[in-house]
């Protein structure tokens, strides 16, 4: 069974990443950001409270992130799984390994993307001109980059002490198919 999680900044390539690798090893494809942006659709108080936070670029709560992704894993880490964009905070980290934990299950390869914030800026600029999403405007990627960096980096560095073993580093500035072949080598060897 292969449980993945994908780290990077925003722009660094983990969602075009985490769905190529998702259909090689045929395992569920997680991605928080999206699941989000498809419950902006309901319109309901949950939407317009998500919209708003989303729009600005700053995290949604922990508690909304580990109900959504719990609800996910129980339904699906029978098949194996990859996380993208979650864990973000210590909190979910902490949420995500006593989950693991209770549903027997561990995480076999961590992969963490990393990018220059000149390159992902104008990686961020050039999608929001073919995906038109709100939070890639200029003014929000900063914030962001800075919740990456405030937050996300944290877990990524602790994941990094505790499971250095299976903690990837990989060259985000590369072209997508060498950074894919990198990671196929990886999960062929783990
Ligand atoms: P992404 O597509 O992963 O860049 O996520 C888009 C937006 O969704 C983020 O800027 C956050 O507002 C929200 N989001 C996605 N995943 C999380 C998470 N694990 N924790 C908090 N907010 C999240």
């Amino acid at each position: 069974m292969k449980n993945l999680i994908f780290f990077g900044p925003p722009g660094a390539g983990k969602g075009t990443q985490a769905t190529i690798i998702s259909d090689f090893l045929k395992v569920p494809h997680l991605s928080t950001g999206d699941i989000l942006r498809k419950k902006l659709f309901d319109k309901d108080d949950l939407a317009i409270k998500l919209k708003k936070i989303m729009s600005s670029g700053n995290l949604v709560s922990d508690d909304i992130l580990n109900s959504i992704v719990s609800s996910r894993l129980k339904k699906e880490s029978n098949n194996g799984f990859i996380l993208d964009g979650y864990p973000r905070t210590l909190k979910q980290s902490q949420f995500l390994d006593n989950f693991l934990l209770e549903t027997s299950n561990t995480i076999n390869c961590i992969f963490d993307i990393q990018i220059n914030f000149e390159i992902l800026k104008d990686r961020i600029l050039k999608r929001s001109s073919e995906e038109s999403r709100d939070d890639d405007k200029i003014e929000v990627i900063e914030t962001r980059y800075n919740e990456y960096l405030n937050s996300t980096q944290k877990v990524s560095n602790f994941y990094k002490d505790k499971y250095s073993s299976i903690f990837y580093e990989i060259d985000g500035s590369l072209q997508i198919n060498e950074i894919t072949e990198k990671i196929k080598q990886i999960i062929k060897k783990s």
